[in-house]
């Protein structure tokens, strides 16, 4: 009867779908237990029952101890992972003076991480040859194959134009107008690349995983030789028309302040950087100390340092304040090295906010250190291979499965 082979479309059709949904919830969380996908997805736990069998059976499901995990706290019962082993996605960093990359499995447990020290502004296709050499040697170290790789996600210290996969100005990264960034990388890696503003990666990070995990309203600031902001409003980030959004080391505070590299005068960057801190400090016992160096000498209780961070603190929460009354966010998270310092960091960045914002957006509003720190933007660039990653090979699998 017509009728019922179309009652019997229309369930296999719905069954497919829900399924999709569960895997599709799987690739998301990373580690998820049956109640949660039945909560969030809105299936009833029989529904959510019968296809995780089904999925176990097709062997694309495992069981996980959670205990033997060390990322996720807080989470008791046996939790259900995507299970491939032998697949995983990479992420890639970029920052004004480092390159970083990490493998994760689907389950987002990163297997193996690397850092380089570089400078990324002026020479991109040396950074992207780098990155690549990286890359071959961290596939070596973890025993995976190329192949393997699902898609790869890349954040750039600067603005990024999307649709071209280029940088989105010509001042901020110099070394790399003109070029297709995420061909190029593709190029050398034979593998999908998508590419992401670093400061918006970092917010992905903390979104995902970290501290605004529970927040649909935050701003990230990212604190280190750069900085910038990741915006992420109603739980997704936002871009802006051309990318440029949250350029916030480049509101101007001081009109007739110094030059900056993007061109304008008295952007926050020129007081309160890496680079303007480390030369701030100037010399100590004849010798120029790193970023990192004067951090750590901060949170230790040296003056001198404690007083160039803590300024530094103070004119990012005079930006801060800006975004502040434009988004009105429910917290803001900073991360980047600089966060490290602390509240040595943070006080004088709360203080300038309670001053300079509009009353109602700064009482409410809870500014607190990122989770990731220094490796938010890496971890961000893995949270986007995964949850942009195409799955072919799963995909085909549920295919196989109907
Ligand atoms: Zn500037």
């Amino acid at each position: 009867m017509a009728t019922s082979k179309n009652a019997d479309g229309t369930l296999a059709w719905l069954r497919d779908r829900n399924r999709d949904r569960v895997v599709e919830m799987l690739r998301m969380q990373g580690q998820i237990s049956q109640a949660e996908i039945a909560r969030a997805t809105g299936l009833s736990r029989t529904t959510v029952s019968t296809l995780i069998a089904e999925l176990k059976e097709a062997g694309l499901v495992a069981d996980i101890d959670t205990k033997s995990l060390h990322a996720r706290g807080g989470r008791p019962g046996v939790q259900l992972v995507l299970r491939h082993p032998s697949q995983v996605v990479a992420g890639i960093d970029f920052g004004h003076s480092h390159v970083a990359i990490a493998v994760a499995d689907l389950g987002h447990n990163v297997l193996a991480e690397r850092w380089h020290d570089l400078d990324v502004n002026r020479e991109a296709a040396r950074a992207l040859d780098v990155a690549a050499g990286m890359f071959a040697e961290i596939l070596e170290e973890v025993a995976v194959e190329r192949t393997s790789v699902l898609g790869v996600g890349m954040g750039i210290p600067g603005p990024v134009d999307r649709a071209h996969g280029t940088a989105g100005s010509a001042t901020i990264l110099p070394g790399w107008i003109g070029l297709s960034i995420a061909a190029e990388m593709e190029q050398r890696l034979g593998i999908p690349v998508r590419i992401e503003n670093d400061a918006n990666l970092g917010a992905l990070a903390e979104l995902t995983w970290g501290a605004g995990r529970d927040c649909s309203n935050f701003a990230y600031i990212k604190a280190a030789t750069g900085i910038g902001a990741g915006i992420v409003i109603d739980g997704r980030l936002l871009r802006g028309a051309t990318g440029t959004a949250g350029e916030i080391g480049h509101t101007t505070l001081d009109e007739a302040g110094p030059l900056c590299y993007c061109g304008n005068r008295g952007c926050l960057e020129t007081v309160a950087s890496g680079p303007a801190i480390v030369q701030l400090v100037g010399r100590v016992n004849g010798e120029s100390l790193a970023l990192s160096q004067i951090i750590e000498l901060a949170s230790e209780g040296d003056l001198r340092c404690r007083r160039a961070v803590a300024d530094a603190g103070r004119e990012i929460g005079v930006a801060v304040a800006g975004l502040c009354n434009l988004i009105n966010p429910e917290r803001v998270i900073v991360g980047g090295l600089m966060s490290r310092a602390g509240e040595v960091l943070l006080g004088p960045l709360r203080e300038s906010i309670r001053r300079h914002a509009v009353q109602a957006a700064a009482e409410t509003v809870d500014v607190r250190a990122a989770v990731f720190v220094e490796r938010a933007e890496l971890l961000g660039s893995v949270a986007l291979a995964l949850i942009g990653s195409p799955e072919a090979e799963i995909a085909h699998r549920i295919e196989s499965l109907r």
